[in-house]
């Protein structure tokens, strides 16, 4: 997918496309309301819910979605968590977005937040998080067919969009209104414009019982339903919201904190046990770490996931922390090496993630501008204690030190948490362990987790801060130039990558490595870092980071009511924020924040059916 297209009346492509889908999105926000909303007979019908699942097909300008928002903050009785997971094969540009917006009163401010972060919209999903986490958008890139084969949610409302079925047939079609069907239970209502007689059987012979109402002028008529099956089917009821209730996280560092952060959203009272006496003080204590997405010329699973990761771990820094000094969206440049193959093309047609980096960037760094570079426009530097922190005062959290947990035993239907006398810590019906090396144990060794060493050397700016680039660099470790450290900026290089190596003294050798790092890809930095060493200016951090055998993070349910978000390995600020919404939302059954299919690839169990397969 490459270029933006719309559909011309014999069903073939061409391009776009605001006044097509402008025309065809009903005619704004009241039609939304209408058609869609009170289609769905939102509001009453979503009062007082702990949660409400929206699924669209169709999301176009996004008009539904922006009404479905604003009607969200408009209502006092509104559902704890909103979630709108929309499928769209060409997403439209942030102008169309705001310039369908500006006339309709209301919904210009919320569509900025969104035209904000409208980038990369490679195929696949993109969770957007609005209103602190409760407004959850899924923005579906694809294919209608293949996006819903994608899904594992039940849709409380169905939002039935497309361009006129005539020349749009497959949005309508029997096989796509099956799939829709799959994901809902008993009592799902739907909204659609569309009153055409084959799509009125077709939604009976599925088990819609449809309702033809009246239209909002210039249309006559609309259509909604509501899923009611004369015939029995299989795991149909309601799903029975997970009711939030008390629970205890294990693990004060990202992963810990991030989930503590998800689940208080959903309305969780969560305490975070940790051994130590403060948060972050594991290998998320790290001064700064890079925060950039993985790209591979064969976009490979982890590069997937990465920036399913990053997306999500961009929104939380941007909304909780302080910008300059606990985290920069800067870009960042990253060293290729000899690897001149090219980025993927990725179908994003529009704001790419990343590019070939410019002649004037790589001399900008110091680096030799005959070498392969690429860009990031997504990445940046992150403080990750700072966004431990915040996570951990989320209202709902509280962190508990100085708790060494030493056994977690089954109790009834929950879990008990013991200390090595044996005595009782604390009793929950939901357990996260989020405890790096010691969940392996916590967990009778059924995680298979290996240690990993990393030591950065970083220095105070003195006279000759100039030699270092403006930005930071990745690729053969990575080098952050400007963070603010104690009461100077600093410059921070490594990590050294001791696979096997669970010792966490600090090593003069792994200083020279990192040196010699910065000596390949960055010669005129290197020379500042060289003066800094020489003077002993310099101040080194080691940590032990925690991985899985495969090197993906392990997240999800080992048990009922025994879950799991650890093995982040060097990539906790990539992989924390996006573990803890996949435990979050596999907890209520909510749309995941990623393709069904990438979640397996993080999902906790891989291990157990790796084994015994
Ligand atoms: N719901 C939208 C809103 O609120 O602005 C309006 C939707 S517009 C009428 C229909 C959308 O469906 C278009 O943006 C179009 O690109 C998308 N679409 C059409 N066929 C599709 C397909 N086969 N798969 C995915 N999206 C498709």
């Amino acid at each position: 997918m490459t270029e933006v297209v719309a559909w011309d009346d014999d069903g073939t492509p061409r391009s776009p496309r605001f006044d097509d889908i402008y025309r065809s999105a009903t005619g704004g926000l009241a039609q939304a309301r209408h058609v869609f909303l009170q289609g769905c007979g939102v509001p009453a019908a979503w009062a007082g819910r702990a949660q409400w699942r929206v699924l669209e097909t169709g999301f176009g300008l996004g008009l539904n979605f922006l009404a479905t928002w604003l009607a969200w903050m408009q209502d006092p009785q509104r559902p704890r968590v909103l979630h709108f997971a929309s499928i769209e094969a060409f997403p439209v540009a942030a102008d169309d977005l705001l310039r369908s917006a500006r006339n309709e009163a209301g919904l210009l401010p919320l569509a900025e937040e969104l035209a904000a972060r409208w980038q990369g919209l490679t195929p696949g999903f993109h969770r957007f998080s609005f209103a602190e986490g409760r407004v959850l958008l899924t923005l579906c890139v694809g294919d209608v067919a293949p996006m819903l084969r994608e899904q594992s949610f039940r849709a409380d409302a169905v939002f039935l969009d497309g361009f006129d079925p005539e020349r749009n047939p497959q949005m309508w079609s029997l096989d796509t209104l099956k799939a829709v069907t799959r994901l809902c239970h008993r009592g799902t209502a739907l909204g659609t414009w569309s009153v055409a007689g084959h799509l009125r059987r077709d939604l009976q012979s599925c088990g819609w019982k449809v309702d033809r109402r009246a239209g909002l002028p210039p249309k006559r008529d609309c259509l909604s339903a509501r899923y009611d099956p004369d015939w029995e089917v299989k795991g149909l009821q309601a799903q029975q919201d997970t009711d939030p209730d008390e629970c205890i996280v294990i693990g004060g560092g990202l992963s810990g904190a991030a989930v503590a952060a998800s689940l208080a959203r959903r309305g969780w009272t969560v305490r975070v046990f940790d051994t130590a006496a403060g948060p972050a003080t594991g290998a998320s204590d790290l001064p700064a770490g890079l925060l950039a997405p993985h790209q591979s010329p064969d976009d490979n699973l982890l590069s997937r996931l990465s920036r399913a990761g990053v997306r999500i771990t961009l929104q939380e820094a941007q909304e909780r922390l302080a910008d300059g000094l606990e985290w920069r969206r800067t870009g960042v440049l990253e060293w290729r090496g000899d690897d001149r193959r090219p980025l993927p093309a990725l179908g994003e047609a529009l704001e790419p993630w990343s590019r070939e980096a410019s002649e004037a960037q790589k001399r900008a760094a110091g680096m030799d501008p005959a070498q392969p570079a690429w860009w990031h426009d997504n990445a940046g530097w992150i403080e990750p204690a700072a966004l431990v922190r915040s996570w951990l005062r989320a209202p709902g959290v509280r962190f508990c030190g100085g708790r060494k947990v030493a056994r977690i035993v089954r109790h009834g239907e929950g879990w008990r948490l013991e200390n090595a006398a044996g005595e009782t810590m604390a009793q929950a019906a939901l357990v996260v362990v989020a405890a790096a090396h010691e969940s392996a144990a916590l967990l009778d060794n059924r995680l298979q987790l290996n240690p990993v060493r990393g030591q950065v050397t970083w220095g105070p700016h003195g006279d000759d801060a100039a030699l270092l680039p403006p930005f930071p660099v990745n690729g053969n470790g990575h080098f952050l130039p400007r963070v603010p450290l104690l009461e100077r900026d600093a410059w921070i290089t490594g990590s050294t990558y001791g696979r096997g190596d669970a010792d966490e003294s600090l090593r003069r050798e792994d200083d020279a490595a990192n040196l010699q790092r910065v000596r390949r890809v960055l010669p005129r930095a290197a020379q500042a870092v060289e003066g800094a060493l020489q003077r002993r200016e310099t101040r080194s951090w080691s940590g032990v980071r925690c991985a899985s055998t495969d090197r993906r993070p392990l997240a999800g349910e080992l048990e009922p009511g025994l879950w799991v978000s650890t093995a982040m390995g060097s990539r906790g600020l990539t992989f924390a924020a996006l573990c803890a919404e996949l435990v979050a939302a596999r907890l209520h059954g909510e749309p995941l924040p990623l393709e069904a299919r990438l979640a397996q690839a993080l999902d906790v169990r891989r291990q157990d059916r790796a084994r015994s397969g």
